[in-house]
């Protein structure tokens, strides 16, 4: 039956490709293709559809290595548990039929920017056979949106030992060693071996939001998963969550006040915290840093730097920095080729006129893509473009049950104000709604919220399998 459902889902995508290719080359209007489906790219590929796509003034191609969408800040919680992935993924080619854009799964290997036309990858089923063949995608504007990647910073044992959190794929391995590092620590304290008195040790390197998200999640995962006989394990005895940080606070991108608050949450979490510790390798049962004895490790994740996916240094010589983000200006164009912009975390866009560039998170990318639904109109139409203008909206820093604190901005405010309580809370969790909100309208994310409030009084609070 499994055969059977590849072949035919193998045959449809065959079609599919077929069609999507025929209609590309009936079709005269500009044709804008976005790699990358993440906050910039679906939004962007949502909005320039009803705008200039209904209007028949140009064709849009979305193209991304996956079939869905998730969003990234939600990842902490789907590699904690306490969230279902599927539940929350969205699936280009739905968004595709209900939007009107064509949506090509595949990954960009090549850029020809004389001949104008980037190269996706075969696609292969879990067999190894091909579904799809490498494709030639033509486009008069390219956008490329594609994210970030971990950055490792060279560490010994570091990629080998310490898992990223970038996809669900990530967040999922997570999940799995955790629960069964849980299963492995039950196994030992009833069978009473040697091992019965160590903790499950969990060691987060990086304390930036995501790390700090992660660290107090975990907590309250591993109080919930305590309730379940096979995993059941004293939260504070048998666990060690520690955040190693090699500058000398948690959230070193936040304010000072913001950090302190942080640093008194995690404490009161009973996570530990080792700031101004860099770590000096990674090992499959330790992790070793320049302050002291090796620490024992269960699980090592990486949260502690990104970079822009190295593909883009291979792309026709566009210019890239050090980081291998695009180096694009304020009209988001890369600065040696005009028909190809930068989006989000893969482009270093200036921030001001003292050489700063923009932080890699979904605030910007977001405004990116409105920016660029406006701004590729006045290409389109001949007219000169825009600069895109950053505001920032302020930060929020989820700590599950013990809260949220965070500053919020506008331009009312002269300064950031600090926010916790039920305010940073509920705005905390409408930035996600705001994101379905745009992709699919009020009433679907009103449906959505819904089913999603259905499924936690009916499903256990955390996934155990
Ligand atoms: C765990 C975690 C928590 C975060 N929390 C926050 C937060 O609270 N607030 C905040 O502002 N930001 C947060 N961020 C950062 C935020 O998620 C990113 O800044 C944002 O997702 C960037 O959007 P993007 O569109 O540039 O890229 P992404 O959303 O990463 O999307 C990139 C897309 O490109 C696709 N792609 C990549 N390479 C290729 C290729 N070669 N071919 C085809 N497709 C490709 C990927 O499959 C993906 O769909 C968090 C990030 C993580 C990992």
């Amino acid at each position: 039956m499994a055969a059977i459902d590849q072949q035919a889902s193998a045959t449809t995508q065959r079609a599919h490709h077929a069609q999507s290719a025929q209609r590309m080359d009936n079709s005269a209007a500009h044709r804008v293709v976005i790699v990358g489906g993440g906050v910039g790219g679906l939004g962007l590929a949502t909005r320039l559809s009803e705008s200039l796509g209904r209007a028949g003034l140009a064709q849009i191609v979305l193209v991304d290595r996956w079939p869905t969408h998730f969003w990234k800040p939600l990842l902490h919680e789907a590699a904690s548990g306490q969230l279902d992935p599927a539940t929350h993924q969205l699936q280009y080619a739905v968004q595709a039929q209900r939007h009107g854009f064509e949506f090509e799964q595949g990954e960009l290997t090549a850029l020809d920017r004389a001949e104008r036309h980037i190269t996706l990858s075969a696609l292969h089923d879990a067999d190894g056979r091909e579904i799809l063949p490498a494709r030639q995608i033509a486009f008069d504007t390219l956008v490329l949106a594609m994210g970030s990647v971990t950055q490792y910073f060279g560490v010994p044992g570091a990629a080998e030992h310490a898992l990223p959190l970038e996809s669900v794929a990530h967040a999922e391995a997570f999940r799995r060693k955790l629960l069964d590092a849980c299963l492995r620590a039950n196994h030992a304290r009833r069978a009473q071996t040697a091992h019965a008195a160590t903790p499950v040790s969990i060691n987060i390197i990086g304390a930036g939001a995501t790390g700090v998200e992660l660290a107090a999640a975990l907590r309250d995962t591993v109080r919930l998963l305590n309730r379940y006989s096979p995993f059941s394990l004293d939260p504070v005895r048998d666990f060690r969550i520690r955040l190693i940080e090699s500058s000398g606070r948690v959230l070193p991108a936040l304010s000072e006040t913001i950090s302190a608050r942080a640093q008194r949450m995690l404490a009161s979490l009973g996570v530990e915290v080792l700031s101004a510790t860099r770590v000096t390798e990674v090992r499959a049962d330790a992790v070793l840093t320049d302050g002291g004895a090796p620490l024992a490790s269960d699980i090592a994740i990486w949260t502690a730097g990104i970079s822009g996916p190295p593909v883009l240094r291979t792309l026709d010589g566009i210019a890239v920095n050090r980081n291998a983000q695009i180096q694009v200006n304020r009209t988001l164009q890369c600065t040696n080729d005009p028909n190809i912009f930068g989006l989000g975390d893969c482009a270093a866009c200036p921030a001001d006129d003292a050489g700063a560039f923009l932080a890699p998170r979904a605030q910007v990318a977001h405004q990116q893509a409105l920016f660029l639904a406006r701004a590729l109109k006045c290409r389109i139409a001949g007219e000169a473009l825009p600069g895109f203008v950053y505001r920032d909206a302020g930060t929020l820093v989820g700590f599950g049950r013990e809260g949220t604190i965070g500053s919020l901005s506008n331009s009312l405010l002269t300064q950031p104000v600090f926010v916790d309580g039920w305010l940073a809370t509920a705005v905390y969790k409408l930035i996600y709604r705001r994101h379905v909100m745009t992709l699919t309208g009020f009433a679907r994310m009103a449906l959505d919220t819904a089913s999603h409030w259905l499924r936690r009084r009916v499903h256990p609070v955390i996934r155990l399998h």
